[in-house]
């Protein structure tokens, strides 16, 4: 299915948007009375692999450095499932990272841990790595399953993870989810069905695939996501998805995730919205992310995005953070 905006774009009004002034780390002073131009929304995805201390240390270090950046944290409840995984610990370091300033959410991916748990006999094909072979025995021998797209799996299936997912994280404290963003933006209408079926209101995995290329040009998943998202580029805006279930909305990830963006490829999408943005007097949304898992190596990318935001205030023009809308 081609998932291009079915409706004209539309901006959101200000007040569909819990805003919070952009402001920079206390050596920075760069405050504006203008109203906001183009709302940024920070996400982060958490993808199920590990939680190592380097990148939670990472992570704690960029809320200390922005105390007032909002995040939206798309959970990922396998972490509870790896062998050996101790609830406790897990819930007390992922919330190490967090600030009440938040938003949860959740991601899945399709591993092997998560939807045995959940009850669902695991697929271990399509692959999107280069080769797109079955995921052997071997390769599944701790966990597997992370490069498996959720999409492979029924609509029935696809909602019994979902709910579990959510009940997991929910019963470790982190509330119910209603934002989500599908493991390697693979999202289908039946993803969607299932979403909407378990009381999610947002998805945001529709991504500018040419964002892509630079790292993952040989692997399926490229391909995958040119075929789901064509249409989709760095200034597109929320629209909404039909489901069985009632609207989804899609909250395109305009400015990808920091793994594929530089800093400065990231202020590239700032601008070009900003500019949409001044041409039409209306509201722009950014979404921007990282990942859990690679956040030592990235989170350099954040910082470099988030300085140059900062500039283009000092400038007179505006950008401000902000929280997942729930509605067009
Ligand atoms: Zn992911």
């Amino acid at each position: 299915m081609n998932l291009r905006p079915s409706l004209s774009s539309r901006v959101l009004t200000i007040s569909a948007l819990a805003l919070t002034t952009l402001i920079a780390p206390t050596t920075l002073k760069a405050t504006s009375n203008k109203t906001p131009l183009v709302h940024v929304i920070m996400t982060v995805d958490w993808e199920g692999r590990n939680l190592s201390p380097t990148n939670i240390a990472a992570m704690q270090q960029l809320r200390q450095d922005y105390p007032t950046l909002p995040i939206l944290h798309y959970l990922n409840a396998a972490y509870y499932f790896k062998s050996g995984a101790n609830a406790e610990q897990t819930t007390d370091t992922i919330h190490s990272t967090l600030l009440p300033i938040d938003q949860l959410g959740l991601h899945i991916h399709g591993w092997q841990s998560l939807f045995t748990a959940a009850g669902v006999t695991f697929r271990n094909q399509p692959n999107w790595n280069p080769g797109g072979k079955p995921l052997t025995d071997a390769e599944c021998a701790s966990d597997c399953g992370h490069s498996i797209p959720i999409r492979a799996y029924s609509e029935a299936e696809l909602s019994q993870v979902i709910k579990f997912s959510i009940d997991t994280l929910s019963s470790h404290g982190f509330g119910r989810a209603q934002h989500f963003r599908t493991g390697g933006w693979m999202l289908s209408q039946r993803v969607s069905n299932a979403l909407t079926a378990n009381g999610i209101v947002s998805d945001s995995s529709a991504v500018p695939a040419e964002f892509l290329h630079a790292r993952l040009y040989n692997y399926p998943l490229y391909q995958w996501a040119v075929q789901t998202w064509t249409g989709i580029t760095q200034t597109s805006q929320p629209y909404l998805l039909n489901t069985k279930h009632g609207a989804l909305l899609e909250v395109p990830d305009n400015g990808c995730l920091a793994d594929y963006m530089s800093g400065a490829q990231m202020l590239t999408v700032l601008r070009a919205n900003l500019a949409e943005a001044q041409a039409s007097g209306e509201e722009r949304i950014v979404v921007v992310g990282f990942h859990q898992e690679t956040a030592a190596d990235w989170l350099p990318h954040i910082r470099d995005f988030l300085s140059g935001a900062f500039a283009l205030n000092a400038n007179g023009q505006v950008v401000s953070f902000g929280a997942m809308p729930t509605q067009l």
